[in-house]
């Protein structure tokens, strides 16, 4: 490379750790936090377990509840289960259970663990998979799960997953991240690997 050409990236990189400097040091607010992360494509449970295992590493007491989902052999919770507190509420998936009644009773169930946690500032991250899917079929009442959400203690962080996150749901999140759904082994005829997808 030129000296010319090391320069100007020198000069460009300093440009731009200014910016990033000021940033950092502008960001000073410290509370929980509510995250959503929604999406067609894979990694939306995988985050919020990924941030499970960031909380535990630091010695943060942690709740999940997972919604829909009737699995209890999935690695998530044989291992990080072992340090969470971990609820598996659902009955499976709505064409399996073809039964709506059951269905919405099932998350109401599973609902009044989550409202648990979100009233405990014990909590320090509430895992709350696949909820999404509750506001959006009518399962639970939005405007009680946005209220428990606003108001659970101030330095309890909260993760919520789940595809077509509702809008006052990212409207009240301070962090949301869509996965797109680029490609998917799935779709070529490969079925679900353990460490992978469960
Ligand atoms: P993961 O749990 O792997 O992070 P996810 O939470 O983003 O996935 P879910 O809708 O909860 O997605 O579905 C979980 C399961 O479905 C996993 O086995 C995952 O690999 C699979 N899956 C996720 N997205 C897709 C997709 N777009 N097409 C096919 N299968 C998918
Ligand atoms: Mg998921």
């Amino acid at each position: 490379m030129s000296q010319e050409k090391s320069d100007r990236h020198a000069a460009r990189m300093a440009r731009k750790k200014a910016v990033i400097d000021a940033a950092i040091a502008a960001a000073t607010d410290e509370r929980g936090l509510l995250l959503v992360v929604t999406g067609n494509g894979k990694g939306k449970s995988t985050a919020a377990f990924g941030m499970v295992a960031r909380a535990l590493g630091h010695g943060l007491k942690v709740g999940v509840v997972q919604f829909i989902k009737s699995r209890t052999d999935t690695g998530e919770e044989a291992f990080l289960g072992q340090h969470a507190e971990w609820h598996v509420t659902g009955d499976g998936f709505t064409w399996d259970t073809q039964n709506r009644e059951q269905d919405i009773a099932t998350a109401r169930r599973g609902w009044a663990i989550a409202a648990r946690m979100l009233a405990d500032p014990a909590y320090q991250l509430v895992v709350l998979d696949e909820l999404t899917y509750l506001l959006n079929y009518g399962y639970l009442d939005s405007d009680t799960v946005l209220d428990a959400l606003a108001h659970r203690p101030p330095m309890q962080h909260v993760v919520v997953t789940g595809r077509a996150a509702p809008a006052a749901l990212v409207e009240l999140a301070d962090t949301v991240s869509e996965i797109a759904d680029v490609k998917h082994a799935f779709r070529a005829g490969v079925k679900a690997q353990p460490g992978i997808d469960l």
